[in-house]
């Protein structure tokens, strides 16, 4: 199954209420500042609030972390082990068991974020033992180019990547791979995406 993740970043409550008006469940946001604003007005402005579930998937920095912990289902964008730890004390605090996926930077392009492919396994292994974080997969996100068919080869490092993270540790699955965009979620999902995440190809522009 694959989820769509509304990105509602820029756009009005509005928007964001059409989109769940026809069916749209996840949504996504990439800085905590905004999405706490919606989500304020979302709880009180829709008839089931408690069925959308929030995704951060900008950069998150520690500083905000707290607030995140509050908000977010799941946060795509955990890019250092000492940003992994922060998440796992603030989610302590509140008793949450905070879902997160690992970015990764698999271009190597030096504007990303995200760990180094060769890094993740090690960090993966070492904040295994934390006990409010729950490592659902990995997310990664392509260069911009000017056919989709260039970001496949990104998609599938994520995926391999994946793959050998799960054939090291046999007893706790990744699940989830966060990849695809409007202009590119065709060719993620035919490389093995669980969960594009779409602004444009929603809400125009
Ligand atoms: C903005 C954004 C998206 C959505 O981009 P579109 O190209 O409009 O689909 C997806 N992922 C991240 C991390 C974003 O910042």
């Amino acid at each position: 199954m694959i989820t769509i993740v509304g990105v509602t970043k820029g756009r009005s409550l509005e928007q964001a209420k059409e989109a769940i008006g026809v069916g749209i469940t996840d949504i996504g946001e990439n800085r905590v500042q905004e999405a706490r604003v919606k989500y304020g007005q979302l709880r009180i402005s829709i008839p089931n609030p408690g069925v959308i579930k929030w995704h951060m998937i900008g950069h998150l920095q520690t500083n905000k972390v707290k607030e995140a912990v509050k908000i977010f289902d799941l946060i795509h964008s955990v890019d250092s082990l000492r940003l992994a730890l922060e998440i796992d004390k603030e989610a302590g605090k509140i008793n949450k068991m905070q879902g997160v996926l690992f970015e990764i930077n698999t271009s190597g392009e030096v504007s990303k974020y995200g760990l180094k492919p060769e890094d993740a396994s090690g960090i993966i292994k070492e904040i295994e033992g934390a006990k409010n974080l729950e490592i659902k997969g990995l997310m990664t996100i392509a260069p911009i180019a000017d056919s989709p068919e260039k970001s496949r080869p990104y998609f599938r490092v994520l995926k391999e990547l994946c793959n050998k993270i799960n054939a090291e540790n046999k007893t706790k699955e990744l699940k989830v791979l966060s990849m695809g965009m409007t202009d590119d979620f065709e060719v993620a999902i035919e490389e093995g995406s669980t969960m594009v995440r779409l602004g444009r190809a929603i809400f125009g522009g």
